[in-house]
């Protein structure tokens, strides 16, 4: 509805702070929506990076979180936008170095649970009007396991808003020992009820994703197909059973992708910009990506690019396992960027350095970067294990460089494989495969660089890649609905428990 007012609740948002597809989220859902005429605040730990970016900003609360814990909340704004933000700001907990999650040394931050914690409750009494900031909102909407407290909270008010979460990865569940639950239901006055396993209790763990698939009035995945992968075993991650039992609550809206961000017809960061009428400008953004990354200047040679975290989800082992027999076989450029786990940083950097001329490789977050091999790469390699939504393939069809990924979650909704059938209906805008496994990520890359070599072909399907529309605006509205059945539950419901 128009006017909703919604408290959004997320530990990123970007610009100010993303390691991934939540920041994205977090940063254009609630853009989009106040569009749509919604009255919708963010929620974000202040962590120290945030503050140094965020500009000027205005104390506008004190709150107890805890026994020991008060927190301050400023008040500022998404920049470039008009949609309001409210930081948690607790020193102690995030103004720290380091990443979000994790210390330097790559380990979780050992403090994570009470971190979050603080967030959550903080953010409950925002919800609950108890924050001093004089603001109800309808529906409280709740992201990921750093937030997936909040819907518990609020379940055991007897006047709360709605609520809603997103499962943005189910396998990132923040999961805790007894004790640690012991601690916080001291320190924070947690509601004792919470360890059982009908809530929070995960085979003798505190599971804080739990917290939002049991108590929220309506939970989403970010697309359709994840929504129902989620409910069996194999994507389940042990939830799959709650799922199944929720599922007449479980709805799934793919992501959009933010075009005012990723549109090569204006791309601040590449070396030309161009539009499907104008496809051959690509060709001087795959140069200026060769000189870049140090590669042969070569533009009849097909230049696969890959952009994400370098985790066993995306695939990258299988990668690793087929690059040496497609760079044997073919003239072919590979172009890597990523972070992740250490083995697969090491590996990659290891085969770049052994195969210069095929293979560059970069280890590092880099948004202009992201945005070169975008728009120079002639194919983008997604092989991932299982896939939420996923947003470069989104970005590679609007830059015309054609996905090649596993038919799972968000890429099974967005990509359709270049058969005979889909080349003849006029329907292909990429190329997929069904099994991880190294051969029939090779036999696919291999489809990809025949029909590499049928110029009309291929310049048939980027223009068609180019031409899906992803946007936000759609998925918002999709959300505006998704409020609209969780207000429904929230007023007819007994609580779920
Ligand atoms: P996930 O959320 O699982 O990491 P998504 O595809 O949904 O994957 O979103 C990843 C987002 O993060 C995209 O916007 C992508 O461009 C960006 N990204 C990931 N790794 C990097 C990197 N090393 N440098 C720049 N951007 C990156």
């Amino acid at each position: 509805m128009q006017n909703d007012k919604i408290l959004f609740v997320t530990s990123e948002a970007a610009p100010l702070v993303k390691t991934g597809g939540l920041g994205d989220v977090g940063g254009s859902l609630p853009t989009a929506l106040k569009a749509l005429k919604c009255d919708i605040r963010i929620v974000l730990p202040a962590y120290r990076e945030v503050l140094r970016i965020a500009g000027k900003l205005a104390m506008v609360g004190l709150i107890d979180v805890s026994n020991s814990s008060v927190v301050r909340i400023l008040e500022g704004k998404l920049p470039n936008t008009h949609v309001t933000v409210w930081f948690i700001d607790s020193p102690a907990h995030f103004d720290r170095p380091g990443g979000l999650y994790a210390g330097p040394d790559g380990h979780d931050w050992h403090d994570n649970a009470e971190r979050f914690t603080v967030f959550a409750k903080a953010a409950e009494l925002i919800a609950l009007n108890q924050a001093g900031l004089n603001w109800y909102p309808d529906i409280v909407h709740c992201n990921d396991w750093q937030s997936a407290l909040v819907p518990a909270l609020l379940a055991h008010q007897p006047r709360r808003p709605a609520s809603v979460f997103t499962i943005h990865n189910l396998a990132y569940q923040g999961l805790f020992p007894a004790e640690t639950f012991e601690r916080l239901r001291v320190d924070f006055q947690l509601p004792p009820d919470l360890w059982d396993i009908h809530s929070m209790e995960f085979h003798g763990l505190f599971s804080f994703v739990k917290g939002g698939l049991v108590y929220s009035d309506m939970l989403n995945t970010v697309s359709p197909t994840y929504s129902h992968e989620i409910r069996t075993p194999a994507f389940g991650n042990g939830l799959d059973g709650l799922l199944v039992h929720r599922a007449e609550r479980l709805v799934g809206i793919l992501n959009g992708a933010d075009y005012a961000v990723w549109n090569p017809a204006t791309d601040p960061f590449i070396a030309k910009n161009y539009s499907a009428d104008k496809f051959g400008g690509k060709a001087s953004n795959k140069t200026a990506l060769q000189e870049r990354f140090g590669l042969p200047v070569k533009p009849d040679t097909p230049l696969i690019g890959m952009v994400g975290r370098l985790v066993e989800q995306k695939g990258g082992d299988l990668v690793l396992q087929v690059i040496p027999n497609i760079i044997g076989e073919y003239d072919v450029q590979f172009i890597v960027l990523g972070t992740g786990d250490k083995r697969f940083e090491l590996a990659f950097t290891q085969i770049a350095a052994n195969h210069p001329d095929k293979i560059a490789v970069h280890i590092g977050f880099s948004e202009e970067l992201a945005h070169t091999i975008e728009s120079g790469a002639d194919m983008f390699l997604m092989p991932s294990r299982f896939e939420p939504c996923g947003l470069n393939q989104m970005y590679s069809l609007r830059y015309g460089t054609i996905p090649i990924v596993r038919h799972t979650g968000g890429l099974a909704d967005t990509v359709i494989d270049a058969t005979d059938e889909s080349l003849d209906a006029d329907t292909a805008n990429g190329f997929s495969f069904d099994i991880a496994a190294p051969q029939a990520l090779r036999a696919t890359v291999e489809r990809a660089l025949h029909l590499y070599r049928q110029p009309q072909l291929w310049s048939q399907i980027a223009k068609r890649a180019m031409a899906a529309d992803y946007s936000w605006s759609r998925s918002a509205r999709a959300y505006i609905d998704l409020y609209e059945l969780a207000r429904q539950y929230r007023n007819t419901d007994k609580p779920y428990r």
